[in-house]
């Protein structure tokens, strides 16, 4: 069934750079050829090859929102930026979540100075400033161990934090552990794993489901172990 004949269109929301890149090859396997690409486009809407079939560019930590109140039928984010707002909600932003795409992999830790003794600390029950994007994440994390800690939001940089004395500790994401290494901090607990979910919107799945059914299956077909 075309949009054509159906007149619905999908709407898919996707952010710059990794996710967008890891996305293609999924969308490729799905039929789907995006016709321009978002680093030189100025177009915040992207066509594809498929009528009916658009891609919406929007901040990673944007994908939630768009695809939660139907902004977006459907979008790719990651587990970190899916568990923080979902923890900010409450626990829960009734988002249907079919697939783990196994892209954008990476982890969740806690971060040091090397210099500084976070064993120690700990033991002594010292508070710890925390900084971090993450903080219903990282609040939960030092919750659930008994740590007591002061958290300061940032938005980007987070190395920079315990370099400057405005913490003690960050919670970011690695992957390689260079931008550690190159900044001389150490991970000292590891909180979780991340990859990037597909995510759908509700209302969407029972009233577009002709045309999301065989999209989320190409999705499940071609992701990659
Ligand atoms: P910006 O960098 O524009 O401020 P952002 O950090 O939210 O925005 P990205 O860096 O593209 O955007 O990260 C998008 C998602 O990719 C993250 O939510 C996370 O799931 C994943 N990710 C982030 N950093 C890494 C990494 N170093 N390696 C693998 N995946 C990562
Ligand atoms: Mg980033």
């Amino acid at each position: 069934m075309s949009s054509m004949t159906t007149g619905l269109t999908l709407t898919l929301a996707l952010s710059k750079g990794r996710i967008f890149e890891e996305t293609l090859p999924l969308l490729r396997a799905a039929g789907i050829e995006v016709l321009e690409d978002p680093e030189t486009s100025r177009k915040l809407i992207l066509p594809t090859n498929r009528d009916g079939v658009r891609i919406v560019m929007v901040r990673a930590s944007d994908v939630p929102t768009y695809v939660q109140y139907g902004g977006a039928d459907l979008g790719v984010a990651g587990r970190d930026v899916l568990h923080e707002q979902a923890l900010a909600q409450g626990g829960s932003h009734g988002l249907y979540q079919p697939l783990d795409l196994n892209i954008a992999r990476c982890r969740m830790s806690v971060a040091v100075r090397a210099d500084f003794d976070y064993a120690a600390a700990i033991k002594q029950g010292s508070r710890i400033r925390v900084a971090t994007k993450y903080t219903e994440i990282a609040r939960q994390h030092f919750a659930d161990k008994g740590v007591h800690v002061d958290l300061i939001k940032l938005y980007g940089s987070m190395e920079l934090a315990p370099l400057t004395g405005l913490a003690e500790a960050i919670v970011d994401l690695v992957s390689t552990g260079g931008t550690l290494r190159a900044n001389k901090l150490v991970e000292v607990e590891h909180i979780m794993e991340i990859s990037s979910r597909l995510v759908v919107n509700q209302a969407a799945l029972k009233l577009k489901r002709d045309l999301l059914r065989p999209l989320i299956d190409a999705f499940a077909a071609a992701i990659r172990p």
